[in-house]
């Protein structure tokens, strides 16, 4: 769950932009590279459709009344119902929901998906709730959201701050609404409710089916590399054990509190404990303490960033010295530092194909709920490998083609289709 430092690091690393400016920077300069579009569909693609501010009251464990303030912003529906996660903390803002309900979008679209993109988020350190208040503040919410929420309109997931378990609040919420059980409504809940097998590890599962496809194209395995991971939550501790589990060796972690280090290799499942049990990975038996700064500057051969936005920044992109970097987190990475990273020939992963890998198990969970028949988890992380592998060729042979780096050609991809799509559409009325 994200903390109250969580979010209060964002604007605190020098070099730091607005997302919504990286969102919009990132879309023009693929639109650059498009000049068959249609001038009127780009000016649309660049806005988010609808959006929708809640203040709410929540009644607390004294007896006092707390307003709390939350988002829920739609930027596409062009293609199928609009997905994207909700994420609770205290730095939550407007310019940032719209920043991810844009990437959502693309997501969805490089995937090749039958959905748009949204997200949404309540201002609110969920560290700082009694479990009684986060569960009426979240069903407050998803009551308050529920004029854009439904399994055919708008499906919410979990994100920094959120869980199963709100999700399962969200679930419960809107089934007493309707009066029956609705488990298509959101994705990301409990198996016991119909969540889907493989969708907890998915985002992590999908960062790792990436990593290992880049180095492979680089002519490495991932048996012989060493890896950092920056966050050690719920996709950063998955990417560790997962690429691990693979036999790359895991050099340095981190959380909002500092890193470890050990260049023989760090015990993934015994950190997981270590952080369960104290709250950090900070003080892991048998390595030694290194701040992030260090940790992102790291001779490693690959470095994931699995925290939040704005880590790598012109600020400190000239420090990285690994040679791969696949993007786990949403919008890691500003433009000016993709810039620096391309001019020192790092290659770069971008989100909106390599943490791909949540919405794609998001979308067989939604699936799975809408037929209630279930899939194995084999059938789930098979069709999962199989989804991104496709949408990784697909991204890998434009940007050849075009002689673009990988973030560029996933924004061509996914703004082509969205494109197409909306001109197909036409302009109601
Ligand atoms: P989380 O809250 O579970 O974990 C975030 C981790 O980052 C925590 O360990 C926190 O301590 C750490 N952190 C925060 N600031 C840091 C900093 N400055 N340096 C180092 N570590 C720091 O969140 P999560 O669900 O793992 O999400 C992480 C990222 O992945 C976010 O960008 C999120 O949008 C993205 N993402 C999440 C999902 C999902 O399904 N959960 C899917 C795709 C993408």
């Amino acid at each position: 769950m994200a903390t109250a430092e969580t979010q209060a690091t964002r604007m605190a690393v020098p070099g730091a932009a607005n997302p919504l400016d990286m969102a919009l920077e990132q879309f023009d300069l693929a639109v650059a590279h498009m000049p068959r579009l249609d001038p009127g569909i780009v000016r649309r693609m660049r806005e988010t459709q609808r959006e929708l501010t809640v203040n709410f009251p929540v009644k607390m464990d004294d007896g006092s009344v707390h307003v709390f303030t939350g988002y829920r912003v739609h930027h596409s529906t062009i293609r199928g119902p609009s997905k994207g996660g909700l994420r609770y903390g205290p730095a939550v803002e407007l310019d940032e929901i719209r920043a991810l309900a844009m990437w959502m979008t693309w997501k969805c679209a490089v995937v090749n998906l039958p959905f748009g993109g949204a997200k949404g988020g309540v201002v609110v350190d969920p560290k700082t709730l009694s479990k009684r208040e986060l569960e009426h503040l979240t069903r407050r919410y998803a009551s308050e959201i529920s004029v854009l929420m439904s399994p055919q309109g708008d499906i919410p997931a979990p994100d920094m701050g959120t869980d199963a378990q709100t999700m399962a609040w969200i679930m419960d919420t809107y089934s007493m609404h309707k009066g029956y059980s609705v488990p298509a409504v959101v994705t990301g809940k409990p198996i016991e409710i119909g969540g889907s097998y493989g969708r907890a590890e998915a985002p992590g599962r999908g960062v790792m089916f990436v990593a290992r496809e880049a180095l492979k194209r680089r002519g490495k395995s991932i048996e012989d590399v060493t890896v950092a991971v920056q966050g050690f939550g719920s996709v950063g501790r998955t990417v560790a054990l997962l690429t691990q589990g693979k036999g790359a060796s895991i050099v340095a972690v981190s959380d909002s509190r500092g890193g470890v280090y050990n260049p023989h290799g760090l015990d993934v499942e015994a950190l997981i404990q270590h952080k369960q049990q104290t709250g950090s990975v900070v003080g892991f038996p048998g390595s030694e303490g290194m701040t992030n700064a260090e940790l992102l500057g790291l001779a490693v051969d690959v470095l994931v960033p699995a925290a939040m936005e704005n880590q790598i920044t012109a600020f400190n992109a000239d420090h990285i010295q690994a040679p791969l970097i696949v993007e786990a987190a949403n919008g890691p990475t500003t433009p000016a530092a993709d810039r620096i990273l391309r001019d020192k020939g790092i290659e770069l992963i971008p989100d909106i194909l390599a943490n791909t890998g949540g919405v794609t198990v998001s979308y067989f969970e939604w699936v799975q709920g809408l037929q209630h028949f279930f899939w194995t988890e084999r059938e789930i992380n098979v069709k999962q490998r199989d989804i991104m592998l496709a949408a990784y060729e697909n991204v890998a042979r434009l940007a050849a083609q075009h002689k673009l780096d990988m973030r560029t050609a996933a924004h061509v991809l996914a703004i082509q289709r969205v494109h197409d799509a909306t001109n197909i559409r036409g302009v109601y009325p």
